[in-house]
């Protein structure tokens, strides 16, 4: 019933759109006066009622109590005089219904409360659900969550070819809970329904019409053909086959069942994360008795939403919308010159441009060009596998560079050259010239200070610290540096590019390691001092995986590359005022014998087939391990909030869970040290600290802060 807002902004997918709105298209029509705030009803000459949902101030449609209480009202009315038919659509050009508001879902805690809320609204969906009359839904962009379930309400789903259908309640810690569980089970083949609703994937249009999701799909053009058709019956109806309905049969449930709860332990411990257990425990339970379930939906449902998991999911969701909110500027640069083809580079080009960015690729190796224009083509083939014409327009866009000519007309110059002051110096005083004057001059530095970096700059007013991380196309945090003589505007214009390239910006100070580095680093020091120790690697990454991180600290050396750790690390124990232990000497022994991870295919772990060959001994780690590991890291955040080098705890914590994937049921790093309590995060880094060394000796904010 709910959903994570569509990543894309749909308008700018779909252009101007002209939507089939029945009687509402003739603009001369007699406007009927309107009684209600986000729904409008109008009748067709063929006795068919047009029922338009149009959200107020909002641009997506979302159920909201009060959407819900007006369509009631609205179906109490048809019941006394039913219509032949009634066509419910959006008006919002981008969608359907994007799923549940899910702001109220926030900090609520009363169970019985949230049954009582639930309770109305499966009545509102029944109601329509038994409407005499013939009920079709034309759905266009997404319909999610919620706008799914009341979909699932009506006779008939028609389809735009341009629909997307799915159920991402699962994101937030949650199951579908304005009977979805029960409806689509009973639809579809329920083995089909169930993983729809276990993995919380979208199926598009087409898909949707072959598992017998929709009953047709078509062109706007269409789409009054389709409800003349589905209103008069000449639609097929859909039907649940032969093997749905014995599948949805208790022996075949429990079989089922069994084998899709060892799919959701291998992803995640009912501990984490309940929902998956709770929506497989529902069906098993009740999925022959739909009236039961409905009642078992609403209560399990109210049970997780109060629950911790739920609840931190749904600060996770608040947590991304106020760093994408940070993107809200308004830039309009066009082209985009980037400096250094690498790793780095040629990825960041690769990105702009298939985010519609003219991209010129400098640096001083064609081969490292080459390389990048291959890569980028691959990205492409995955990422953009059902428009071809896209993927032809993103190449077109991305143009190799070896005299570096594209600077002069760039709006921004992003440079990705290796991790040595004295080259980004010499390479900024060679483009500045050449800038355009309100062009934007970026460094993806990972650790110079952006201070050094502007040291003989004209106007380091318009130098900024733009932190892409490995791989970017996976890694939506972005860091944006700033230093004391940024402009304003030009911080303000790179959190906006980040908006138009689908990135998530975090403003940091510059700093030694910035925000993530420096938090990340203790934390695999700490994992390299277990390792020297004598502990098992396996056991050291069991800890941090059972913790709820996505993976061990040892697995994520490997991938990040011992390489780049190892600089990382010893940059910033230079730089900081603090305890650091020094890098053991057998990982500067590894790095120099070019064994440096995934990319080398060994490192800490042999790698094949981009996977790390762990031993399946049982491995158990010691009590202390988890803290030994985490405490440090969420202590390097504190020190970050207190010396300011990020604003506040939630650009902190979104920040932490969008690039290091920090166990997002826990809510973000600060959010885990409120939870556990802020005096006892500094008694255990002390204790560990007695017992293991003076890095553990927590920072000073932990006292002064509230
Ligand atoms: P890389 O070695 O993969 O690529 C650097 C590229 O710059 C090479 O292709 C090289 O030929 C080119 N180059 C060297 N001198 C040049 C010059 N004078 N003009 C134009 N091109 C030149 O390096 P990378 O890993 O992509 O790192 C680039 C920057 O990004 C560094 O500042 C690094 O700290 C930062 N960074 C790296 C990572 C990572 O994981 N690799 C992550 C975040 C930030």
């Amino acid at each position: 019933m709910t959903s994570t807002h569509p990543g894309k902004p749909a308008l700018a997918v779909l252009g101007k759109r002209n939507l089939e709105l029945g009687p509402f298209a003739i603009d001369e029509a007699p406007q009927d006066a309107n009684p209600w705030v986000h729904w409008r009803m109008r009748t067709d000459g063929e006795g068919t009622i047009w029922l338009l949902f149009d959200k107020k101030d909002s641009s997506a449609n979302t159920l909201s109590a009060e959407v819900l209480a007006e369509l009631d009202a609205i179906l109490e009315k048809l019941e006394q005089n039913p219509p032949l038919g009634v066509v419910i659509r959006s008006a919002k050009p981008a969608g359907f219904i994007a799923g549940a508001d899910i702001s109220q879902f926030r900090g609520v805690s009363d169970v019985a409360q949230i049954e009582t809320l639930i309770a109305r609204g499966h009545a509102v969906l029944d109601r329509l659900d038994r409407l005499p009359a013939v009920t079709v839904a034309v759905i266009h962009g997404y319909c999610l969550g919620g706008g799914l379930e009341l979909a699932l309400a009506c006779d008939y789903r028609i389809a735009v070819d341009d629909a997307t259908f799915g159920f991402p309640e699962i994101l937030l810690g949650l199951h579908p809970g304005l009977g979805g569980t029960v409806r689509l089970p009973r639809l579809i083949n329920p083995t089909q329904a169930m993983t729809m609703m276990l993995t919380g994937r979208s199926e598009r249009a087409r898909r949707a019409r072959s598992i017998g999701l929709v009953n047709a799909v078509t062109q706007e053009r269409h789409v009054r053909a389709a409800v003349r058709a589905a209103v008069s019956g000449e639609m097929k109806k859909t039907k649940q086959g032969f093997v749905g309905s014995i599948l949805n049969m208790g022996p075949a449930r429990r079989l089922l069942a069994s084998r899709m709860t060892s799919e959701a332990a291998k992803r995640a411990p009912r501990s984490h994360y309940p929902a998956p257990y709770a929506l497989i425990d529902l069906w098993v339970e009740y999925g022959g008795d739909p009236p039961a379930m409905q009642r078992a939906e609403i209560s399990s449902f109210a049970k997780l939403l109060v629950g911790d998991t739920a609840q931190n999911l749904v600060r996770v969701f608040f947590l991304r919308d106020n760093l994408k909110s940070l993107t809200g500027g308004k830039w309009d640069g066009k082209r985009i010159h980037v400096i250094g083809a690498g790793t780095m580079g040629g990825d960041i080009a690769a990105w702009c441009a298939w985010h519609g960015f003219l991209v010129t690729l400098g640096d001083t190796s064609a081969k490292a060009i080459g390389g990048a224009i291959k890569r980028a083509a691959e990205l492409y083939g995955k990422i953009g596998r059902d428009d071809r014409r896209r993927v032809r327009d993103a190449l077109d866009r991305l143009i190799p560079d070896l005299k570096g000519d594209g600077a002069a007309a760039a709006d921004l110059i992003i440079e990705a050259v290796p991790e040595n002051l004295e080259l980004k110096r010499k390479i900024f005083a060679g483009i500045e010239p050449k800038m355009k004057p309100a062009a934007i001059l970026a460094s993806n530095t990972s650790s110079i200070p952006l201070e050094e970096l502007r040291e003989g700059l004209p106007r380091p007013e318009r130098l900024v610290g733009i932190h892409f991380f490995n791989p970017v196309s996976r890694m939506q945090l972005v860091e944006i540096v700033s230093h004391d003589r940024v402009a304003p505007e030009v911080l303000a214009d790179a959190r906006a590019f980040l908006g138009r390239i689908d990135r998530l910006p975090a403003p940091v100070k510059s700093a030694p390691g910035f925000l993530v580095n420096r938090a990340l680093t203790p934390y695999l020091l700490e994992a390299l001092l277990m390792l020297d120790s004598g502990m098992a690697k396996e056991a050291i990454d069991k800890a941090a995986v059972d913790f709820g991180m996505p993976m061990g600290p040892i697995e994520l050396a490997d991938e990040v590359g011992l390489d780049i750790c190892l600089h990382v690390a010893e940059t910033l124990r230079g730089s900081l005022h603090r305890d650091m232990p020094d890098a053991p000497q057998w990982l500067k022994d590894k790095v120099a014998k070019g064994e440096l991870g995934k990319k080398t295919g060994k490192g800490l772990y042999d790698w094949k087939d981009g996977h790390a060959v762990k031993s399946h001994e049982d491995v158990t780690p010691s009590p202390d391990t988890a803290d030994r590991l985490i405490l440090p890291m969420v202590d390097a955040c504190m020190t970050c909030l207190r010396e300011g080098v990020v604003a506040d705890e939630q650009v902190l914590d979104g920040a932490m869970i969008f690039a290091t994937g920090f166990a997002p049921f826990r809510g973000g790093p600060m959010h885990y040290a409120r939870t556990r309590g802020f005096a006892d995060v500094r008694d255990t880094l002390k204790r560990l600290a007695g017992q293991y060394g003076p890095r553990f000796q927590p920072d000073p904010g932990w006292d002064a802060s509230p």
